[in-house]
């Protein structure tokens, strides 16, 4: 162990700032893949809740909370999704900053656990990831290699998640770790968080 005591832990505070503005009408920012999901997404998952079959309080509450750090993403100009890792008695918090960095690497789920790898100081991190959206491929590969615990979200991501919606890496054999899944917590609110940003997106495209 390090020594440290264990608590809430987030690199935003250091990035609070310039970047920290509404920065919606960035217009030239490049279309992401959710801006052509159907209408119908986050309108409760299209596919199987995961792999168990009940949502406790402290899931909703994970998730609660990856929601209101999504909205710093979305103040940043970047599509909402936040993620909180919770191992160890650490709270880890990160959101999208794909456009703020900017870093195609930078997705919520990156972010938490590069954030709980550097502080604990271990690979193997372990723990409960809850992220508002279903996790991209990327995302999903490094939650694996990461060996965290639980992965629970919210919305699917009909488009591009790879946690059942596309494809279910977590489930493939080219993970020897499993990792146990629950989506659709939270879905109809994670869904219409996600709906509203690329709305308003559209809105203000058509003022300018
Ligand atoms: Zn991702």
């Amino acid at each position: 162990m390090c020594g440290s005591v264990p608590g809430k832990y987030s690199a935003a505070e250091k990035r609070e700032g310039p970047n920290a503005k509404n920065s919606l009408e960035a217009n030239s920012a490049p279309v992401a893949q959710l801006d052509s999901a159907s209408p119908s997404e986050g309108e409760g998952c299209p596919f199987e809740p995961g792999r168990e079959h009940h949502f406790s309080a402290d899931d909703e509450s994970g998730i609660r909370t990856a929601m209101f750090l999504a909205e710093r993403a979305a103040a940043a100009g970047d599509v909402p999704v936040g993620a909180l890792l919770h191992v160890d008695g650490w709270m880890f918090e990160a959101w999208n900053e794909k456009e703020a960095r900017p870093d195609p690497t930078a997705h919520a789920e990156m972010l938490a656990l590069a954030q709980a790898a550097r502080v604990l100081g271990r690979w193997r991190i372990g723990g409960t990831l809850y992220v508002t959206k279903e996790p991209c491929a990327m995302c999903a590969g490094a939650i694996a290699a990461a060996r965290i615990e639980r992965l629970v979200f919210g919305c699917s991501d009909p488009k591009g998640g790879a946690a059942g919606g596309v494809v279910d890496l977590l489930a493939s054999p080219v993970h020897n770790h499993r990792v146990a899944v629950r989506g659709g917590v939270l879905a109809a609110e994670t869904g219409a968080q996600l709906r509203a940003f690329f709305a308003l997106r559209r809105g203000r495209g058509n003022e300018d």
